[in-house]
Protein backbone atom coordinates (compact mmCIF):
# COMPACT_ATOMS: atom_id res chain seq x y z
CA UNK A 1 0.00 0.00 0.00
CA UNK A 2 1.45 3.11 -1.14
CA UNK A 3 2.46 5.75 1.94
CA UNK A 4 0.56 8.54 0.87
CA UNK A 5 1.92 10.95 3.73
CA UNK A 6 5.54 10.38 3.07
CA UNK A 7 4.80 11.19 -0.43
CA UNK A 8 3.09 14.04 0.46
CA UNK A 9 5.83 15.32 3.26
CA UNK A 10 8.70 14.41 1.07
CA UNK A 11 8.10 15.70 -2.39
CA UNK A 12 10.31 19.09 -2.59
CA UNK A 13 7.95 22.20 -3.02
CA UNK A 14 6.88 23.09 -6.78
CA UNK A 15 7.93 26.25 -8.35
CA UNK A 16 5.59 28.99 -9.04
CA UNK A 17 4.49 29.63 -12.63
CA UNK A 18 6.52 31.53 -14.85
CA UNK A 19 5.40 35.61 -15.40
CA UNK A 20 6.05 37.99 -18.03
CA UNK A 21 4.28 41.05 -19.86
CA UNK A 22 4.29 41.38 -23.50
CA UNK A 23 7.79 43.37 -23.59
CA UNK A 24 10.10 40.89 -21.88
CA UNK A 25 10.97 44.16 -19.59
CA UNK A 26 8.95 42.58 -16.27
CA UNK A 27 9.44 38.69 -15.79
CA UNK A 28 8.98 37.02 -12.29
CA UNK A 29 7.41 33.91 -10.75
CA UNK A 30 4.27 33.11 -8.72
CA UNK A 31 4.75 31.61 -5.05
CA UNK A 32 3.33 28.35 -5.94
CA UNK A 33 2.06 26.31 -9.13
CA UNK A 34 -1.57 25.97 -7.80
CA UNK A 35 -3.42 29.32 -7.65
CA UNK A 36 -6.27 29.39 -4.37
CA UNK A 37 -8.86 30.46 -6.60
CA UNK A 38 -9.77 31.49 -10.20
CA UNK A 39 -12.17 33.88 -11.39
CA UNK A 40 -13.59 35.38 -14.63
CA UNK A 41 -14.33 38.77 -13.55
CA UNK A 42 -17.25 41.06 -15.10
CA UNK A 43 -16.68 44.38 -13.36
CA UNK A 44 -16.19 47.40 -15.39
CA UNK A 45 -12.67 48.17 -14.12
CA UNK A 46 -11.46 44.67 -15.52
CA UNK A 47 -13.63 45.05 -18.39
CA UNK A 48 -11.76 48.25 -19.08
CA UNK A 49 -8.25 47.49 -17.99
CA UNK A 50 -7.89 44.08 -20.26
CA UNK A 51 -9.95 46.28 -22.81
CA UNK A 52 -12.29 43.09 -23.59
CA UNK A 53 -15.33 41.23 -22.07
CA UNK A 54 -13.96 40.74 -18.82
CA UNK A 55 -11.15 39.88 -17.17
CA UNK A 56 -9.32 36.19 -16.28
CA UNK A 57 -7.87 36.23 -12.25
CA UNK A 58 -6.07 33.82 -10.60
CA UNK A 59 -5.56 34.35 -6.71
CA UNK A 60 -2.17 33.75 -4.56
CA UNK A 61 -1.30 34.62 -1.04
CA UNK A 62 -0.46 38.01 -0.66
CA UNK A 63 2.64 37.72 1.60
CA UNK A 64 3.66 34.99 -0.51
CA UNK A 65 3.54 36.95 -3.72
CA UNK A 66 5.52 40.20 -2.05
CA UNK A 67 8.02 37.82 0.07
CA UNK A 68 9.21 35.94 -3.38
CA UNK A 69 9.21 39.20 -5.92
CA UNK A 70 12.61 39.94 -6.20
CA UNK A 71 13.81 43.78 -5.27
CA UNK A 72 14.86 44.58 -8.73
CA UNK A 73 10.96 42.93 -10.44
CA UNK A 74 9.34 45.53 -7.55
CA UNK A 75 11.23 48.34 -8.79
CA UNK A 76 10.63 48.07 -12.73
CA UNK A 77 6.50 47.67 -11.65
CA UNK A 78 4.75 50.85 -11.99
CA UNK A 79 1.79 51.20 -9.83
CA UNK A 80 -1.92 52.42 -10.60
CA UNK A 81 -4.09 52.94 -8.15
CA UNK A 82 -7.97 52.99 -7.65
CA UNK A 83 -10.67 52.96 -5.49
CA UNK A 84 -13.18 49.55 -4.39
CA UNK A 85 -16.38 49.78 -4.49
CA UNK A 86 -15.39 48.61 -0.64
CA UNK A 87 -13.62 51.47 0.31
CA UNK A 88 -10.37 50.88 -0.57
CA UNK A 89 -7.80 51.13 -3.08
CA UNK A 90 -7.06 49.13 -5.39
CA UNK A 91 -3.21 48.93 -6.04
CA UNK A 92 -2.03 47.86 -9.87
CA UNK A 93 1.14 46.77 -10.64
CA UNK A 94 2.22 47.11 -14.26
CA UNK A 95 4.62 47.12 -16.70
CA UNK A 96 6.04 51.00 -17.42
CA UNK A 97 7.02 49.72 -21.12
CA UNK A 98 4.47 47.70 -22.84
CA UNK A 99 1.28 48.53 -20.34
CA UNK A 100 0.51 44.79 -19.23
CA UNK A 101 -1.51 44.80 -15.93
CA UNK A 102 0.67 42.07 -13.85
CA UNK A 103 -1.43 41.89 -10.61
CA UNK A 104 -3.85 43.62 -8.03
CA UNK A 105 -3.26 43.88 -4.36
CA UNK A 106 -6.06 45.63 -2.78
CA UNK A 107 -5.37 47.86 0.52
CA UNK A 108 -8.40 47.49 2.50
CA UNK A 109 -10.49 50.29 3.74
CA UNK A 110 -8.11 50.70 7.04
CA UNK A 111 -5.85 52.32 4.49
CA UNK A 112 -2.54 49.85 6.10
CA UNK A 113 -3.93 46.22 5.34
CA UNK A 114 -3.52 44.38 2.27
CA UNK A 115 -6.38 42.01 1.37
CA UNK A 116 -4.65 37.94 1.53
CA UNK A 117 -4.92 37.60 -2.04
CA UNK A 118 -3.09 38.74 -5.17
CA UNK A 119 -4.84 38.65 -8.05
CA UNK A 120 -2.92 37.66 -11.13
CA UNK A 121 -3.86 38.42 -14.62
CA UNK A 122 -4.16 35.33 -15.67
CA UNK A 123 -2.82 35.87 -19.22
CA UNK A 124 0.08 36.67 -18.16
CA UNK A 125 1.14 33.48 -17.20
CA UNK A 126 3.58 32.02 -19.94
CA UNK A 127 2.80 28.32 -18.72
CA UNK A 128 1.63 25.78 -16.48
CA UNK A 129 -1.86 27.40 -15.58
CA UNK A 130 -4.85 24.78 -15.66
CA UNK A 131 -6.92 26.88 -17.92
CA UNK A 132 -9.67 23.54 -17.63
CA UNK A 133 -9.21 23.15 -13.85
CA UNK A 134 -12.46 22.79 -11.73
CA UNK A 135 -13.40 26.12 -10.20
CA UNK A 136 -13.10 28.97 -12.32
CA UNK A 137 -15.97 31.34 -10.84
CA UNK A 138 -17.45 34.22 -12.49
CA UNK A 139 -17.27 37.17 -10.63
CA UNK A 140 -19.26 40.69 -10.62
CA UNK A 141 -21.73 39.10 -13.08
CA UNK A 142 -24.37 42.34 -12.22
CA UNK A 143 -22.07 44.27 -14.88
CA UNK A 144 -21.38 41.35 -17.52
CA UNK A 145 -21.93 42.16 -20.93
CA UNK A 146 -21.16 38.70 -22.41
CA UNK A 147 -24.66 35.94 -22.13
CA UNK A 148 -24.38 34.31 -18.58
CA UNK A 149 -23.69 30.71 -19.92
CA UNK A 150 -25.29 27.49 -18.22
CA UNK A 151 -22.87 25.68 -16.13
CA UNK A 152 -21.47 28.79 -15.08
CA UNK A 153 -20.67 29.39 -11.01
CA UNK A 154 -21.51 32.68 -11.19
CA UNK A 155 -21.27 35.44 -7.96
CA UNK A 156 -23.54 39.10 -8.71
CA UNK A 157 -20.72 40.70 -6.54
CA UNK A 158 -17.49 39.47 -5.65
CA UNK A 159 -16.83 35.11 -4.88
CA UNK A 160 -16.65 34.30 -1.31
CA UNK A 161 -12.35 35.08 -0.28
CA UNK A 162 -10.95 31.59 -0.97
CA UNK A 163 -9.86 29.98 2.01
CA UNK A 164 -5.88 30.78 2.96
CA UNK A 165 -3.75 27.54 2.32
CA UNK A 166 -1.62 26.72 5.41
CA UNK A 167 1.86 27.86 5.05
CA UNK A 168 3.79 25.49 3.08
CA UNK A 169 7.75 24.19 5.13
CA UNK A 170 10.05 25.85 4.57
CA UNK A 171 8.41 29.58 3.83
ZN1 LIG B 1 6.46 45.04 -20.68
ZN1 LIG C 1 -12.78 42.81 -11.91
Amino acid sequence: MPDATATATDAPSPAGLPVSCLCGHIRLTTPSRTPMGMAFCHCTACRKQSGSAFGASVYFPTDAVFGALPAETRERLAVFEHPTDSGGTMRCFFCPRCGVRIFNAAVLPDGRTLRPGVAFKAGVIDEGLDWQAEGWKHIWTKSAVVKLQEGWECFEKGAPPPPIPPKEEGQ
